[in-house]
């Protein structure tokens, strides 16, 4: 896996970036794919990294299973893989930078306040503001929000087309570092993106919520906007998404094609016809890709999942 090419680095960088709380499914193997194809198709680096930094959600060996189920599918990545858990320190230094513009603060409400007070939003319990202004007397500081604005943050994401959202008014002031110390998600993935120097972003449509909240902090902390792009999720035969914590089942490893073509049948591209080997379909999958052909849908229901042959 050889080192970072200049000209690439500026051209196009895209990543895949499982979390390790079970084997890769058949929703993340598509996510794989898809960021894969497309950074091979535009000439591209593709990373990998791990986003273990919710230690209690994770699973032991996961990540180790992942990494070899990617390379059994010819998802070869093209730097060290990167792990969230040894990158509390840069977290710490974008928490400290945001803290210096007066953008977070200290929050005492446990989940069962904000539910309580908050209104329901499409992500949960929005946060109504209670700490904004300090905390009240006796009240001790459990996590650390940033502070959210109006006004609605755009975006074109390349497969579902215009995005606008206000973040203050979808989730609210959102948690940067979590009460057991954690730091969040949000915080962390566009620290790593910037790292990283990723240009091209392609996830699940799960996150196309998040991405307003992740532009936010972008802003706040001078860092570059990479572009987005997320893929139609899938759903299970009861129209629940494919979910690691579900335990939906992980995709074979030691047979890696019928979930291949399957995966690609699903991100709407044409079939991939008399390919003997996970190379050998890259090589050709490669050329033939086209996001515009993906469905522009927030999910994809079972009927696609049925066994394509070839
Ligand atoms: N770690 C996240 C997941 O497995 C993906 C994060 C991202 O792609 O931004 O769902």
């Amino acid at each position: 896996m050889g080192g970072r090419s200049p000209a690439v680095a500026r051209v196009y960088r895209g990543r895949f970036a499982p979390s390790p709380t079970g084997p890769l499914h058949f929703g993340s193997l598509l996510a794989a794919m898809a960021s894969f194809a497309d950074a091979r198709a535009c000439g591209g680096a593709w990373l990998v990294r791990m986003e273990d930094l919710d230690r209690p959600r994770e699973v032991a060996g996961a990540a180790e299973r992942i990494l070899d189920t990617l390379r059994a599918f010819g998802l070869e990545w093209d730097e060290p893989v990167i792990y969230q858990r040894e990158r509390a320190p840069a977290y710490a230094a974008a928490l400290q930078a945001l803290d210096a513009q007066g953008l977070t603060y200290p929050c005492g409400c446990s989940r069962a306040e904000i539910v309580r007070l908050g209104r329901m939003g499409a992500e949960g319990p929005i946060y109504p503001g209670t700490c904004s202004q300090g905390l009240a007397p006796g009240m001790r500081a459990r996590s650390i929000r940033v502070r959210t604005r109006a006004q609605p943050m755009h975006f074109t994401d390349r497969i579902q087309g215009e995005q606008t959202q206000s973040v203050e008014d979808s989730t609210g002031d959102f948690v940067l570092r979590r009460a057991d110390g954690i730091h969040a998600y949000q915080l962390a993935v566009v620290v790593d993106d910037a790292w990283q120097e990723i240009t091209h972003v392609v996830r699940g449509a799960d996150l196309l919520g998040s991405t307003p909240r992740q532009i936010l902090l972008q802003r706040a902390l001078g860092l570059p906007e990479p572009s987005y792009a997320h893929i139609p999720l899938v759903l299970d035969d009861r129209g629940r998404k494919l979910s690691k914590s579900l335990a939906s089942a992980p995709v074979d490893a030691s047979d890696p094609l019928p979930a291949m073509h399957r995966a690609w049948a699903c991100l709407g591209q044409p079939p991939v016809t008399g390919a003997g080997s996970p190379a050998a379909f890259w090589k050709r999958a490669i050329e033939e890709w086209r996001i515009e052909r993906i469905p522009r849908r927030m999910s994809i229901g079972p009927q696609r999942l049925a066994p394509v042959d070839r």
